[in-house]
């Protein structure tokens, strides 16, 4: 007999929200990760008074299911959010960087679009709603034109999903974009019914992180689970167990140990699941596999303030790809959030590669630190070498949602249907963000105690508490 309730693979956000939840329901849990350290993709390092995000920099609210983690975790006092009244982006065209805000209205009366690009927004609202799925840049041609795409959807999407929006599935990326549509039978008069109603502009949420970076939020979860984490666990796969569960394999120091469990929540990359589940039927593990996750690298450059003309008075930049230039984009962190950089120095985080180049994620830390400086150095006026220089490389970096992702995901799905007691959840079947990551992990948990009622007789049922 099995002491455990359920088995977590990875110690990802997406691993230990759901394990946090199932523990906090009253259930013993444990978690495997490969990795020395918990907390995935969330990476944050302070040197000499900078603080670098290796990984993810902010998170989005709001966000119920985030909030009530980090009240639950008593992090409410820890929590920092974006720096108050700051607004302004910046966008990359014709070799400089160019202000505007995230609001339609605002492209009309900005340069960052041509007069022509500008009047086709009047002529969004006759265009004809389709039902059907197509490409994000099917989408914005057929809406708002070649300009909208080339120079606001295209660097948009290449900076925070670094994607291709000619791949890219609108109802799987975008579905609140392609649900106004669908609902108003136009963007700008969704856009502003919207505003009407809850004065937020869809995709525009309130940005927070913690005073020493993202990781704080897995380290706390960590701690709460103490006990229950087993690192340096290499998951080689899950099969059936003989008279019911599942048994997990995982490789740790050489060693080959075995686990039986009656839920297990694979909560690992796509590609790595894929693995996992290797035994099981093909059509999840296909769909799986083919989930694209293009490398990326982050480079964080700190500066002495008096070295950089450019009042770094925004968010950051965008990047559009027919400007061909070396990085997504870049932000402008220590204006972001406070403590990112000592008194006296600012500090930038670029993003290179992705779907639009690779090839660049994949140079060495000297190559592409170098044009990555000499970057900053041309469209921030900067005039001296940095006094700190920092690479991570994600050979994998964030699964992309293509064309027949909608697809994929209902194939995944199936394993847990087919298979009761197994579960899988992460960043690539709702959204990439943490805060849909956690949001996941929430239902996740609520499956795992639903499938477990139901099998429990009613005395063990009472050891198994709700959670909201
Ligand atoms: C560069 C970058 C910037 C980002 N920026 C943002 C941002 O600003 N805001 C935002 O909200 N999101 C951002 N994201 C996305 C977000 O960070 C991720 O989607 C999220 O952290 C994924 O969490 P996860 O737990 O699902 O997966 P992961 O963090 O990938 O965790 C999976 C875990 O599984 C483990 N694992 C893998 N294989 C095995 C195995 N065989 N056995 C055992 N363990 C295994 C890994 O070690 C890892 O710990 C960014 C991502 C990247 C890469």
């Amino acid at each position: 007999m099995s002491t455990l309730d359920a088995i977590i693979l990875g110690a990802g956000l997406s691993g230990l929200a759901t394990a946090f939840n199932l523990q906090d329901a009253g259930l013993r849990v444990l978690v495997l990760d490969r990795r020395p350290c918990p907390g995935g993709r969330i990476v944050s390092e302070r040197i000499g008074g900078f603080l670098m995000e290796h990984g993810p920099t902010s998170m989005t609210g709001p966000a119920p299911a985030t909030d009530a983690l980090v009240a639950r975790l008593g992090m409410a006092d820890l929590r920092i959010d974006r720096e108050a009244g700051l607004r302004n982006r910046y966008l990359l065209r014709n070799g400089a960087i160019h202000r505007f805000a995230l609001h339609p209205l605002h492209f009309f009366t900005s340069n960052v679009l041509s007069p022509l690009g500008r009047l086709r927004l009047l002529i969004e609202p006759f265009v004809p709603p389709l039902d059907h799925d197509e490409s994000v840049a099917d989408f914005v041609r057929r809406r708002l034109g070649r300009e909208w795409l080339e120079y606001v959807f295209d660097p948009l999407v290449g900076g925070l999903h670094a994607g291709d929006p000619e791949r890219l599935s609108m109802s799987a990326l975008l579905p609140r974009l392609k649900g106004l549509e669908r609902r108003f039978g136009s963007l700008t008069r969704g856009i502003l019914k919207a505003r009407q109603t809850s004065k937020e502009i869809p995709g525009s949420r309130h940005l927070f992180s913690f005073q020493e970076g993202l990781a704080t939020l897995p380290q706390a979860l960590a701690l709460a689970l103490k006990g229950r984490l087993r690192m340096g666990v290499m998951v080689d796969g899950v099969r059936p167990g003989p008279s019911g569960g599942y048994l997990v394999m995982g490789q740790k120091g050489g060693e080959t140990t075995r686990w039986w469990t009656p839920n297990v929540v694979v909560a690992l990359p796509s590609y790595a699941a894929a693995r996992v589940l290797e035994s099981f039927a093909s059509g999840p593990v296909q769909a799986l596999e083919t989930i694209p996750h293009p490398p990326l690298a982050v480079v964080f450059l700190g500066y002495r303030s008096e070295d950089v003309g450019h009042p770094l008075d925004g968010f950051g930049y965008l990047a559009p790809g027919i400007e061909h230039r070396p990085a997504l984009g870049m932000l402008f962190s220590s204006t972001l959030f406070p403590g990112r950089a000592p008194e006296g120095h600012v500090a930038l985080t670029a993003f290179v590669g992705g779907v639009r180049q690779p090839d660049l994620a994949c140079l060495t830390a000297t190559e592409l630190e170098a044009a990555i400086v000499r970057e900053a150095s041309v469209l921030l006026n900067i005039k001296a070498a940095p006094v700190l220089v920092r690479t991570r490389f994600w050979p994998r970096g964030l699964p992309q949602y293509e064309m027949g992702h909608g697809a994929r995901v209902e194939a995944v799905r199936r394993v847990e249907t087919d298979h009761p007691g197994l579960f899988v959840t992460g960043n690539y079947l709702a959204g990439v963000s943490t805060s849909t990551c956690i949001e996941q992990a929430h239902s996740t948990a609520q499956r795992v105690l639903l499938g477990m009622r139901s099998v429990m007789s009613r005395s063990e049922c009472q050891r198994i508490a709700q959670f909201g």
